[in-house]
C-alpha cells in the first residue's frame, strides 16, 4: 500500500534567514569528544583502541558490527579514556567513548583515497563500506548498503531540499563544496549503475541552483531539479513522487531510483578525495532561544552544550533542545547529547506554555496529513486507549512529520498523540 496520499502543499515559515547568509562559524576543538558508539537503535560496536592510546585526526577506533559494518573515527588527536554512557538522540544514555584532545588536531588518512572512474561499481561499494559513509540527513543509514543491492534502477536522486524550518546545513554544504556535491554524484551514479542523476533543490534557493549548474557543466547525465518549498517536501516519498510522479511501497528501488541526502554525496567525494570519514559535521543550531544562531562546523562527539556556548549561549532559562528540526526532530530533556555523524540540526526554542482548547474537529489535521491519515481519530482513540480503531487507521504509516500540530487552531499536540498510538501498538507485538 502506498502512504502518500496527502496535499503536501503547505508552505511553513522557514525562519531560514536566521542562519542562510551568515559565516558559518568553525568550532574550537572541545577539550574532550564522545564517539558515539551507536547508530539507530543499534549499539552493537567493538571497540580498537584501548584506553591511553594516543590517536589522531582519522583513527579508526570502533566500528558497528551487526548486519552493517560501518567503522568510525576519531575527530580529534589526542589519548583514548574510558567508554562512557551519554545522553544520546534515542532519548537515553548510551555508550560512547572519551577521547581527550591534545589540541594539535594531527590528522591521519584513514584509507587509501579511490579514484572513481577507474574503480569498478564492486571496489566503490566496498570502499563505501570502509568509509563509514551513512546518511547525512538524519537517519545515518549505512551508505553502501543501499548501493549493495540496488539493481534496476535507472536514477540517483540526491535530495537537496531541507524542507524543516530552521536548518540550512545542507545548503551551506552544497554552496561550499558544490565539486564534491556533483563528483559523489557521478560516482553514485556508478555504483548503481544507473543512467543519470537529479539534484532536488527548493525553487526558491535561486543563487544555489545557479551555482550548482554552472558547476554541472560537462556532466550531461546530472541535472538540477527546482522543487516547491513547501513541506514535507524533502520526505523521500514526497521528492520522488514529485520528481518522478511515481509511488512506491517501501521503498524508491521499486520505482528505480536511489535517494541520497546531498551532505552524504559530498562525504563520499570527500573520503575518495582525500581518505577520510565523517570526522566533522555542519549542523545548524538555530532557533530563538539560542544567542547567535549560525552554521557550525563541528568536531563529531561534541556536546551540544559546548557548541550552543561558542554560539552565546541561551537566551532564557528554560529551553527546549531539540535533535533535528521542530517538525520531525527530537526533544532531549538536557544538552548532554553529541552531534554525530548524522546530525544535521540541532533546534532551540523557547519554553512556552500552550494554551490549548478542545478540537474543533474543523478536520484539518486530516487535510494535511501527508500520509492520508486522520489524526484526529487516532488522537481519541489513542485517549480512549481503543487499540482496534487505532489499528484501523493505520498509525503505523505515521512518519511524525508534526504537521498535524502544526496545523491544529486548537494547538493540541495531535502528533504527540498519534506517536502514542503508535507505541501501543508496537507493544502488542
Ligand atoms: S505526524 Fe500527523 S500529519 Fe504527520 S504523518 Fe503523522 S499523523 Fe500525519
Ligand atoms: S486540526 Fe485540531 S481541532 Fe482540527 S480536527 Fe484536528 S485535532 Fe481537532
Amino acid at each position: 500500500m502506498s502512504i502518500f496520499t496527502g496535499p503536501m502543499r503547505q508552505h511553513l515559515d522557514g525562519k531560514k534567514e536566521l542562519t542562510a547568509h551568515e559565516e558559518v562559524v568553525v568550532l574550537e576543538t572541545p577539550e574532550k569528544v564522545y564517539i558515539p558508539l551507536y547508530q539507530g537503535n543499534s549499539t552493537k560496536f567493538e571497540v580498537l583502541v584501548k584506553e591511553g592510546d594516543k590517536v589522531k585526526v582519522g583513527t579508526k577506533v570502533a566500528y558497528r558490527n551487526d548486519n552493517f559494518i560501518v567503522p568510525v573515527f576519531s575527530s580529534v588527536s589526542g589519548t583514548v579514556g574510558k567508554v562512557e554512557n551519554v545522553m544520546s538522540t534515542t532519548l537515553k544514555p548510551l555508550p560512547h567513548l572519551v577521547i581527550v584532545s591534545d589540541g594539535l588536531n594531527e590528522t591521519e588518512k584513514s584509507f587509501e583515497t579511490i579514484d572513481y572512474k577507474t574503480a569498478s561499481r564492486e571496489e566503490l561499494v566496498a570502499f563505501t563500506k570502509d568509509a563509514g559513509i551513512v546518511g547525512c540527513g538524519g537517519a545515518g543509514f549505512p551508505t553502501y548498503v543501499k548501493y549493495q543491492f540496488a539493481k534496476d534502477c535507472h536514477t540517483i536522486l540526491i535530495n537537496g531540499v531541507e524542507c524543516e524550518p530552521y536548518i540550512t546545513a545542507d545548503a551551506a554544504m552544497m554552496e561550499k563544496y558544490t565539486k564534491e556535491l556533483i563528483i559523489g554524484t557521478d560516482a553514485m551514479i556508478k555504483m548503481a549503475d544507473a543512467k543519470a542523476a537529479i539534484i532536488a533543490i527548493k525553487t526558491t534557493k535561486v543563487e544555489l541552483i545557479k551555482k550548482v549548474r554552472e558547476a554541472l557543466a560537462g556532466y550531461s547525465n546530472i541535472t538540477v531539479q527546482e522543487v516547491p518549498d513547501v513541506y514535507p517536501m524533502g520526505w523521500e516519498r514526497t521528492v520522488v513522487y514529485e520528481v518522478f510522479k511515481k509511488r512506491y511501497d517501501r521503498l524508491p528501488g521499486e520505482v528505480g531510483v536511489v535517494v541520497n541526502n546531498a551532505t552524504t554525496a559530498i562525504s563520499l567525494a570527500q573520503a575518495m578525495l582525500e581518505g577520510h570519514g565523517i570526522t566533522h559535521k555542519m549542523v545548524t543550531v538555530s532557533g530563538e532561544a539560542v544567542k547567535t544562531p549560525r552554521n557550525v562546523w563541528v568536531p563529531v562527539g561534541t556536546k551540544v552544550k559546548e557548541v550552543v556556548k561558542a554560539l552565546g549561549g541561551y537566551t532564557c532559562e528554560d529551553v527546549l533542545c531539540i535533535a533535528g528540526g521542530p517538525m520531525m526532530g527530537k526533544a532531549i530533556i538536557n544538552d548532554e547529547w553529541v552531534i554525530s555523524a548524522s546530525s544535521n540540526a540541532v533546534t532551540v526554542l523557547e519554553t512556552k506554555p500552550i494554551d490549548s482548547v478542545a478540537c474543533l474537529r474543523c478536520g484539518q489535521c486530516s487535510e494535511h496529513c501527508p500520509a492520508g491519515l486522520q489524526p484526529v481519530r487516532i488522537r481519541q482513540a489513542e485517549k480512549a486507549g481503543d487499540i482496534e480503531t487505532i489499528k484501523a487507521n493505520d498509525v503505523n504509516s505515521c512518519i511524525e512529520c508534526g504537521m498535524c500540530t502544526y496545523i491544529c487552531p486548537s494547538k493540541l499536540d495531535v502528533t504527540e498523540s498519534v506517536r502514542r498510538a503508535k507505541r501501543r501498538v508496537q507493544l502488542l507485538k
